[in-house]
């Protein structure tokens, strides 16, 4: 289950034409295996970027498309005029690509060499107006891309590329993914509902319902064996409180949560799917709702979404992978509450166990509490405080005729002061730009309550991903007001009420 953003690769694709001569064409095809050998070994770009050989025709570029779509590891392509690459001979290509494209807009001389250029220079470090047809025909095709521009070797020009690589492997990792959901909705919950068939068109994903009673049966499959691996898991990890501990008095519900993730974890691995959704409403013939369980499997990779929110399962998915490898930990997360003092007004999110131990600031504790709701056994989870430092919350909604990813950066917080008698995983943040408009805006934008939540991802990963499955993508950042955020709401009902007849 490990994700390993090394398998996937980008093709670094350089369009030309033969109008030059074989010296120039030579000479391009140098610069653009030194630029792509150059962005394969940057720490920068997780993945892998191939050179492909230069392209100076209509039948080089659309093969090139069309073998990018039939490569299960190409990602994505980032393409670059060093010369000038008339684009008509672009748009059979384009038109049948599949894959998201960064058009980098780079030269391979950083410096014009003042003393010495002649027109020779000039014929072969054209970017700046070979790359401006490219551009166009783009533009013309309405294909979203991103544009990074800049000198190649330049770190933020790499990082650029590397954000944009994270959301390229989560796009791809979301095509033909497979979620499962044991037991529907939570009743009466609207946020969390959908259309999956829409999703499955726009997102490449399937969702599809389990009866827990599947799940119950994996479960009680559980061997003593496999049990104690988990228990021996915990015990490696985790501190555990007293009465979990061996000949504590709760030991036996560490255990039967230790069943409850052999169980589902052999349920996922079996069917192949990347997350999976629970909720307390109908959780027939499971001991607890799973605690510990979910939040270890989503510290291993897997989506996570409570009360069936299949929407957040997946979000939570694409996160773990476009964080795959960095600092900082990401999780479900839910706006749990708020300390509304005007000196620094706070949310607390948290949930009611489901928070991924990869936030955790120190080693977690292992605690069993009752729930409240749900009426089942007291659930073992993990307790832990979150680091400080900037995070993002991102929520997908849906609109009714189109869906809507929402972003609001926050910074972690400490605590005030310490909760000793809360007894779930949580973090404190402050929304940007602050609490009333931060919120403010989220309401506005119909936000979820329940968010992915990172400390590794970032904005313009969301951005960059959002591009690529079609969303609309709404920013609430230090920038945001909210008189602007409204016309930007209204603004983008008419936009993408319209979109249909703009034509594709
Ligand atoms: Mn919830």
């Amino acid at each position: 289950m490990k994700i390993d953003l090394t398998r996937f690769e980008v093709w670094f694709v350089t369009g030309s034409q033969q109008l030059y001569g074989d010296e120039i064409l030579k000479a391009v095809a140098q610069h653009s295996q030194t630029i792509a050998g150059t962005l394969d070994a940057a720490t920068a770009i997780p993945v892998r970027v191939l050179f492909k050989p230069v392209l100076v025709t209509p039948d080089a570029i659309t093969a090139v498309c069309q073998a990018a779509n039939n490569a299960p590891n190409c990602i994505g392509l980032i393409t670059w005029c060093h010369t000038f690459s008339p684009a008509k001979m672009w748009i059979n290509g384009l038109k049948q690509l599949r894959k998201p494209i960064a058009h980098l807009h780079t030269q391979f001389n950083r410096d014009l060499p003042w003393a010495t250029i002649d027109m020779d220079f000039m014929n072969l470090n054209q970017a700046a107006h070979g790359d401006r047809e490219h551009g166009f025909i783009m533009s013309r095709l309405r294909l979203n891309r991103k544009v990074v521009v800049g000198y190649w070797q330049a770190p933020a020009v790499q990082a650029q590329l590397g954000a944009w690589s994270r959301a390229a492997a989560a796009w791809h990792d979301w095509q033909g993914a497979k979620f499962a959901r044991f037991g529907d909705n939570m009743r009466e919950v609207a946020v969390t509902e959908g259309d999956k068939v829409s999703a499955q068109i726009q997102f490449g994903y399937s969702v599809n319902g389990f009866g827990v009673g599947d799940l119950v049966q994996r479960v009680k499959a559980a061997s003593d064996r496999e049990i104690d691996g988990a228990v021996a898991a915990y015990e490696a990890e985790y501190t555990l409180a007293p009465e979990l501990r061996k000949k504590g008095a709760m030991r036996k519900s560490l255990r039967e949560a230790a069943r409850i993730e052999v169980g589902l974890r052999s349920f996922l691995q079996a069917g192949g799917f990347k997350g999976f959704t629970d909720t307390f409403d109908d959780l027939h013939g499971l001991v607890q709702l799973p605690g510990i369980a979910s939040q270890r499997l989503m510290a291993a990779g897997y989506g996570f979404g409570a009360e069936g929110d299949w929407k957040t399962c997946a979000l939570v998915r694409a996160l773990k992978v476009m964080a795959a490898g960095l600092n900082g930990g990401t999780s479900f997360m839910e706006d749990y509450t708020y300390h509304l003092n005007p000196k620094r007004p706070v949310v607390l999110g948290s949930h009611m166990l489901e928070i991924c131990p990869s936030l955790a600031k120190a080693k977690p504790s292992v605690e069993v509490h009752p729930l409240g709701i749900g009426g089942k056994a007291e659930p073992v989870r993990l307790v832990f405080d979150t680091p400080s430092g900037p995070a993002i919350n991102a929520s997908l909604v849906h609109m009714g005729n189109r869906y809507r990813m929402l972003v609001n950066e926050v910074e972690v917080v400490p605590p005030e002061q310490p909760l000793p008698k809360l007894p779930v995983a949580r973090a404190v943040w402050i929304p940007k730009p602050n609490l009333p408009i931060g919120a403010a805006a989220w309401l506005y934008a119909g936000g979820a309550h329940h968010t992915g939540f990172s400390q590794a991802v970032t904005t313009e990963m969301i951005e960059d991903f959002a591009a690529m499955a079609g969303l609309e993508l709404v920013v609430i950042d230090a920038d945001t007001k909210i008189r602007q955020l409204k016309q930007e709401l209204s603004w983008n009902e008419a936009a993408y009420g319209l979109r249909q007849g703009f034509g594709a």
